[in-house]
Order: structure tokens, then sequence, then C-alpha cells
């Protein structure tokens, strides 16, 4: 294959998508070509599918969806001795179905002229007088593509970047390992999430039970593997906690992953380039959740990109708005998010047991999370000068 595309979008997960989407919208004259390695738009699913509701009806009406598998209305974290803290209660979140939802995005950026290639591979770019040379590898062979622009949503291996000279490195005390299994047959709270913290069961990070169904839930954990004992990998305690908790349960499904959890990169563009999503490291450093946050990105990546199309100019200083606009709507927050993440890996698995004591003394309708941190401060005051510090 060999063509040439105003903006050449890599990789079709949420952040591609919606910045394919968006752009088609913004900029109709725009030709705007995706490329996909996975032979399958948006499978196989590596994904807890977990979102929240408030960030997902910004982009997409979720409304009888059937890319819903389950509406959450509850969240239940577990410390590490199993004392149970429940602290949200209503419109909490959805769990998706990723093989039906990242579908839908693509029809609708179909159906506004976006271009899809699926099973082909980007291997390498280079820079031109027209923008970038970007080569790829598919199942008709080996081709080239000339862009203006590449919006390089690539995902957690992303590569784009780097080859195109940004630093996208990450310190593996930042990178979490993530395993999970799809189990049927089990009991659970079918309205609620699961998260299980402690330094047994998922070091570094948490185990999270996720409903698929009334008896069928995503079961998984990511952990920090530098801090994992005798380097067991994620599966390994995966599967301790999957025999410890539902030893009876059918496991149908099994993928691993990894998740960034640091803030977003430095330099997240770069001439006739744009980073989004997981490739930008745009993941919540606390909760690890990066779907709608890749979707946001997308589509501010493409008001940027079509903006500066117009003015026929995709040079860096151009497409730099992108960085400001995602640091002011989430990139800051995910800066003292990740501070929070420094500050609480100091502390061990009996100051968990006790902060959830604590707050189950707070009556369950009054649990905000300031009131939570409060308690947390006059009961256990050594943490007084962490958050202070990490706050601030
Ligand atoms: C086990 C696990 C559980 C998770 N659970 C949750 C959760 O519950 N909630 C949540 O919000 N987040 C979760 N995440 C994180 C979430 O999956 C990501 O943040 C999200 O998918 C990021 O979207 P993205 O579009 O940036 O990247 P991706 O969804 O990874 O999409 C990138 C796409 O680019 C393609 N690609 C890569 N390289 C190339 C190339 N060279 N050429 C062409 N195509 C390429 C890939 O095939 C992929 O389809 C989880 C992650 C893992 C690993």
């Amino acid at each position: 294959m060999t063509r040439r595309c105003d903006v050449l979008v890599v990789g079709a997960g949420p952040a591609g998508l919606v910045a394919a989407r968006d752009l088609t919208v913004a900029a109709p004259s725009l030709d705007v070509l995706v490329l996909e390695r996975d032979r399958s738009i948006g499978s196989p699913v590596r994904c807890g599918e977990g979102v929240g509701s408030q960030g997902i009806v910004e982009v997409i009406d979720p409304t009888d969806a059937p890319w819903i598998s389950r509406r959450i209305t509850r969240v239940i974290f577990l410390s590490p001795d199993g004392t149970e803290v429940r602290v949200a209660e209503g419109d909490v979140g959805y769990i998706l179905d990723r093989s039906r939802f990242e579908p839908v995005l693509a029809e609708q950026a179909g159906r506004n002229g976006a271009e899809f290639v699926i099973g082909c591979e980007v291997t390498g770019v280079e820079r031109t007088a027209y923008g970038w040379r970007v080569l790829t590898r598919g199942t008709g062979g080996e081709g080239t593509i000339d862009a203006r622009l590449i919006i390089a949503a690539d995902g957690v291996e992303s590569m784009v970047g780097r080859w195109a000279g940004l630093d996208t490195r990450v310190r593996s005390r930042d990178m979490e390992s993530c395993a999970q299994y799809v189990v049927g047959g089990i009991s659970f709270d079918p309205d609620a999430i699961y998260l299980h913290f402690g330094d047994e069961i998922a070091p570094g990070g948490y185990a999270w039970v996720f409903p698929k169904g009334t008896d069928v839930a995503n079961v998984g954990l990511g952990i920090v593997a530098l801090r994992a004992r005798e380097g067991r990998s994620a599966r390994s305690y995966l599967d301790r906690y999957c025999d410890a908790y539902f030893p009876t349960g059918v496991k149908t499904g099994y993928t691993v992953g990894g998740v960034i959890v640091s803030p977003t990169l430095p330099q997240i563009v770069a001439d006739g380039l744009m980073l989004c999503g997981d490739a930008a490291h745009m993941i919540n450093p606390l909760s690890g959740g990066g779907i709608v946050n890749a979707m946001k990105s997308g589509r501010l990546a493409a008001e940027v990109a079509a903006t500066a199309l117009r003015y026929g100019d995709a040079s860096a200083s151009r497409l730099r708005p992108y960085h400001g606009a995602w640091m002011r709507l989430l990139g800051d927050d995910h800066v003292r998010f990740f501070r929070i993440k420094e500050a609480l890996s100091r502390f061990d698995d009996p100051f968990f047991d006790s902060l959830a004591r604590t707050v189950n003394g707070i009556p369950e309708h009054r649990r905000t999370l300031r009131r939570i941190f409060a308690s947390a401060l006059v009961r256990n005051p050594a943490l007084l000068p962490v958050v202070a510090k990490y706050f601030a």
C-alpha cells in the first residue's frame, strides 16, 4: 500500500477512534486514515472495562447502549484484612463491553468519512518535506503512507513517539503489570465494583472485581513488579487471589497488559505529531483507569489538529495548545494523584486496615473523599505531613 493522507491515526483504541471521529466532524475536508495492527477493532480485550459515568457521557451517550455490560451503583474497597468499606452510592459508572464499544466508535468515525485499514502495523516513521513517511506492514505486505500529521494513539507499547524522537521511556517502578481472568459462576454484588488492596494481594497496585453480569466478572490485579515477592508474576498473584476468593469460579478468558502509572509525558507533540492516550502516559496514576482519559485526549487532539491544518501549519508550536489543554483538563490532576500514590506507597497493610475501620465509623451516606481524608488525618497523624506535602 502506498498512499497519501492529511492525518494518519495510528491505533484504533479509544484515543485514536475519538480523535478520528471528532476530526472528521471538525474538518470534513481532511483525508483521515486510521491504521490498526490487530485484526479486529475492540478485540482482544485487554482491560477491566470499568469507566466512570461522568467521563463517558461527555464523549458518547451510554443510554440503553448495547456496549454496556453492567451499570455500577456502588464502590466497595477491601482493606488487606478483608474489611469492607462502601464509599459510593448512586450513578457510579459502567462496565463496558469493549469488543462492542470500540466498533461503535469506529462506525461513527467511518460514517463521517474516516477510512480504516485493519491488520496493518506501523513499523517506522521518517520526516519528509510533506510531513511524515510512515512504513507499514500488513496482510497486503509492506507499504508507505505519507501524512501531514500523525496522531499516535498506539497505546501502552507505543513506538511511534519514540521513532519520531520523543522521550517516551517509563521507569520500571511506574509500570504496573496486570493480569485478568473473566470468571463465571461466582457470587458478588453485581451492582458494585470491588477494589482490594494489600501487599500480599497486589503489591503496589490492587485487585479488582468488575461485574460483567450477575455471576460473571473481570477479576484482575496490577502489581509493581519491583515490589513483588521473589519475582512473582502478576498471574501468580492472581491465581492465588482467585483460589482464595473464587475457588469454584470458571475461568473463561485471560489477558495480561501493562499500565503506566506516572504523570503525562513532558513532551507530547513534535512537528507533525501528537501523542494521545496511553501513548502519552495519560492514565490516572492513582486508579490506573485510562479509557475515558484516552477518549478525552483524542477529542482535544482533534480540535487542535483541525485548527492547525486549517492554517496549513502542523508545526510543534501550532500543536502545542493540545498539551496545555490536556494539562488543564486532567494532566495537572494526574501530577497530584501521582504524588498521593507515592505517599500512600509508604504505608503498610496495618495502616490501611486501621484506616478502613476508621472510615467505617463515618455513616455510609456521609463518606465523601474529603471526610475520609479528614478522619484519616485525625486517627493517623503520621499521615499529616505526607498529605500536606503531596497535596501542595
Ligand atoms: C489488564 C488491564 C486492565 C485495565 N482496566 C481498565 C479499566 O477497568 N478502566 C480503564 O479506564 N482503563 C483500564 N485499563 C487501561 C486501558 O485499557 C487503557 O488506558 C486504554 O485502553 C487506553 O486507550 P488507548 O486508545 O490509548 O490505547 P489502546 O486501547 O491500547 O489502543 C491502542 C491501539 O493501537 C494499536 N497499535 C499499537 N501499535 C500499533 C502500530 N505500530 N501500528 C498500528 N496499530 C498499533 C493496538 O493494537 C491498539 O488497538 C486497563 C489496562 C489493562 C492492561
